[in-house]
């Protein structure tokens, strides 16, 4: 069973798979489309971060070992 959400208009309880509350007509967004749109690009920008940081650091050690 799907959870309701809650209509940002109204707060009336919305199934997820209607498009607009049927109380007071206002479109409803499934929560997860507003979450995704907003988090991925960050969510992009810190693995790519992340994974920059950890190959420079596996060369920058690789370098350190080899000119020893
Ligand atoms: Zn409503």
């Amino acid at each position: 069973m799907k959870s309701l959400i809650h209509c940002r208009a109204c707060g009336n309880s919305v199934s997820p798979d209607a498009r607009s509350c049927p109380s007071c007509g206002d479109p409803v967004k499934p929560k997860y489309d507003g979450e995704i749109n907003m988090r991925d690009p960050i969510h992009l920008i810190g693995v790519s971060a992340s994974v920059v940081f950890i190959i420079g650091l596996a060369f920058w050690v690789y370098s350190v070992i080899i000119t020893r």
